[in-house]
């Protein structure tokens, strides 16, 4: 095996001209997606989710201006974040995936964003964990249930007001915004469509709460058409994973 060091010296490096051409085409249906929406493609910003992919992937893309950087499960994102900080790359990392509330200590150590946060119980568990393992505070965002089904991550509409309290009245978390998953069942443009009153109805109250958190490699569009903030874009640039993660 080698090292990460020498897959990155590597002469020629294939495998980062692969990425740049993926990442030009990408931004280029971002450009593509924001001008058809009559919106400015730099109010969206680019994360790489790079789950099932080394961390010599983190650091080709941060080479490539590709600096927000998606996990979504602690025991790969954790040694991820410390092989890419040990080459001395900078990154943001953003935590989309499930979190149980026995690993938001670690999370709180590497994470600047974590987008998940769907109950008052891990609101709680997450902002014990930033107040000890961090100075300063958690960046957070509400996952939101569309069609309500709690069973796939995300809080229902009924439920958010408690979330939403739990996240602004702990001084360790910073509430961001939201986050949504477009439902299996829905048109991706119905599903955000519903987040972008859910968002502007938050920011109504809490005017920092601006990011939306919306859009993967299959609907990055439709979310783009429905005010996405950030897009949470994994196998159009990185290819397709093994697994259904
Ligand atoms: C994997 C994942 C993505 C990226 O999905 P792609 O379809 O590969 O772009 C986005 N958001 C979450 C929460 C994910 O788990």
């Amino acid at each position: 095996m080698s090292t990460l060091r020498e897959d990155l010296d590597a002469g020629g490096d294939p495998r980062l001209a692969e990425l740049s051409a993926s990442l030009a085409a990408v931004r280029e249906r971002i450009a593509e997606g924001a001008r058809a929406a009559g919106r400015d493609p730099a109010e969206a910003t680019l994360i790489a989710v790079t789950k099932t992919y080394p961390a010599a992937d983190v650091v080709r893309l941060a080479r490539l201006g590709v600096t927000d950087i998606g996990e979504n499960r602690d025991q790969e994102a954790a040694p991820k974040a410390a092989e890419t900080a040990a080459v001395g790359a900078s990154v943001r990392w953003h935590f989309v995936g499930r979190l149980q509330r026995n690993k938001c200590r670690s999370v709180a150590r590497y994470a600047d964003v974590v987008h998940t946060v769907d109950s008052v119980r891990l609101a709680g568990a997450l902002a014990a964990a930033a107040a000890t393992e961090r100075v300063e505070p958690l960046e957070v965002l509400v996952q939101v249930s569309i069609d309500d089904d709690e069973s796939r991550g995300g809080i229902s509409q009924a439920g958010l007001p408690a979330v939403v309290a739990a996240v602004v009245t702990a001084s360790s978390l910073r509430l961001r915004g939201v986050m949504a998953v477009a439902p299996m069942s829905w048109s991706p443009t119905e599903a955000f469509g519903q987040l972008a009153d859910i968002a502007s109805r938050l920011r109504a109250e809490h005017p920092a709460a601006t990011m939306v958190s919306a859009g993967m490699s299959g609907d990055l569009e439709a979310a783009l058409a429905c005010g996405a903030t950030h897009l949470r874009i994994g196998s159009a640039l990185l290819g397709k994973r093994d697994s259904l993660r």
